[in-house]
């Protein structure tokens, strides 16, 4: 693999000054937010790696179109752009603003799913919360359709995110194609460290699913990051564009939710793009009810102008190549130095293996907690626990899930930080490492009973 790297693609136009607090200083405030990365106020991170949704850097030319933002309640100019950009780029010919991707993921469960036929499946590759959630609201049961190989964190193989064929076939067979509400397929695999999908596994996901009168529904947050995975390792696509190989993978799909916060290079924002009209006409009247108006949804016409630009911006090559070989370059540099990760590095992150990073610590211990926020004491920057916290309780026994995986996730913000940056962090990671033998674990003091990762409050464990 290329070890060089692209320069920014970019120059820089405004500027956020951050804060650069000193160590002591910071370890006060991880003990004051209960060494919790989620209560830390951001003023007090110097580079936040806590997510990639709605972080993104705005363009000029995103700024300039949101200055020309039509408020009007009805039939905003913006909402013909936005409508226009998505034909255009993703080749749906049907249109629904909303709020973020859980608005379109909402309506689409509630049209999609069948409420008068008795038990319905959803397939998917790995899920999303907010994304089951909605299924599970409306009635269907989800079932995890993705490749083995997903689920071995270690294994460095290609479009690890793809669907497992003989499964969607054996989950059809089981439980009847007239019981399967849609297939929905993430291009790429959040959960799964920013997997991608490739061409071929789509094509012959909605084949199958055609050959069974199944929908196949994709939550296209990463649909461009995808694409770049495509045209650097699938067979065929090199000389293809971003725009050409995006349109294509679309084009084996009935619709698709989308979270502007990630490919669409906005702040905020979602959609539901259809290509059936009936089903258009419903979620039309559906809305209403939960978003705005179909013509806004949500969104003020402003955030539509910045999105139609948005949309189309994410899918240039230099963009792309830029975002993807950064993150590539900071797990390259955590690598080199023995710190166990996720392979591959996926398209908006870099998963750090707490497990082995940590290994004197047992699960109960948190130890993507404990690193977490050793790793904020240490170098200023943030990221998220995704282990034993995150997973929650069992709701029947009580007892904690003891998922396999326990990282910290190093998230990267679209067009927001330089490579410099990237050797801050691997640098402070790295040195970290040298002396993990002596972090200690971390319990519980606070525990909410739902989605306690937010919230859940901790102290070192003494001893
Ligand atoms: C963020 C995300 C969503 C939900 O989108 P929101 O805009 O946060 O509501 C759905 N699916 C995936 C894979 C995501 O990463």
């Amino acid at each position: 693999m290329d070890k060089r790297y692209p320069a920014e693609p970019f120059r820089i136009k405004t500027i956020e000054n951050v804060s650069m607090i000193g160590r002591e200083e910071r370890a006060e405030k991880m003990k004051e937010a209960g060494y919790n990365t989620f209560l830390l106020n951001s003023a007090d991170v110097y580079i936040d790696l806590l997510t990639d949704s709605g972080t993104s850097a705005m363009s000029d030319k995103q700024w300039a179109a949101l200055m020309t933002g039509d408020e009007a309640y009805a039939g905003s100019k913006d909402f013909y752009k936005l409508e226009e950009a998505v034909q255009r780029l993703y080749g749906f010919p049907y249109l629904i603003p909303t709020h973020q991707g859980r608005g379109a993921e909402n309506i689409l469960s509630q049209i999609a799913i069948p409420k008068d036929k008795g038990q319905q499946w959803v397939l998917g590759n790995m899920y999303f919360t907010t994304t089951r959630f909605h299924q599970e609201h409306n009635g269907a049961k989800f079932i995890d359709i993705i490749r083995d190989e997903a689920h071995d964190a270690a294994l460095d193989v290609p479009f690890k995110g793809n669907i497992d064929l003989d499964k969607l076939q054996s989950a059809i067979a089981e439980k009847g194609a007239e019981n399967i509400a849609y297939v929905c397929l993430a291009i790429t695999v959040n959960l799964a460290g920013g997997q991608p999908v490739s061409m071929a596994n789509m094509r012959a996901v909605s084949e199958i699913c055609k050959a069974n009168g199944i929908k196949v529904f994709y939550d296209a947050t990463r649909c461009a990051e995808n694409a770049y995975y495509i045209k650097e390792q699938e067979e065929g696509y090199a000389d293809k564009s971003i725009k050409e190989i995006v349109l294509e993978q679309f084009s084996y799909a009935d619709g698709a939710t989308m979270s502007s916060k990630k490919d669409g290079l906005a702040n905020i924002g979602g959609f539901l793009a259809l290509r059936d009209e009936h089903l258009f006409e419903e979620s039309k009247e559906l809305v209403v009810v939960y978003e705005g108006m179909p013509s806004y949804g949500g969104l003020a016409g402003r955030d539509m102008a910045a999105l139609a630009v948005g949309l189309e911006e994410a899918l240039e090559f230099p963009y792309l190549d830029h975002r993807i070989k950064q993150i590539r370059y900071l797990g390259d540099k955590l690598r080199e130095a023995g710190v166990p990760m996720i392979e591959p590095v996926g398209g908006h992150a870099v998963f750090v293996d707490a497990r082995r990073f940590l290994p004197h610590l047992t699960q109960d211990q948190c130890p993507a907690q404990t690193l977490a926020a050793s790793v904020y004491i240490e170098t200023g920057v943030r990221t998220m626990e995704r282990g034993i916290v995150s997973a929650g309780r069992n709701r029947e026994t009580g007892d904690h899930h003891r998922p396999a995986l326990e990282t910290i996730r190093l998230t990267i913000p679209r067009r927001v930080y330089t490579y410099a940056h990237m050797d801050a962090v691997a640098e402070g990671i790295i040195e970290l490492y040298k002396k993990r033998d002596t972090i200690k674990g971390l319990n519980f003091v606070y525990e909410p009973k739902q989605l306690r990762f937010f919230t859940s409050r901790f102290e070192y464990i003494e001893g």
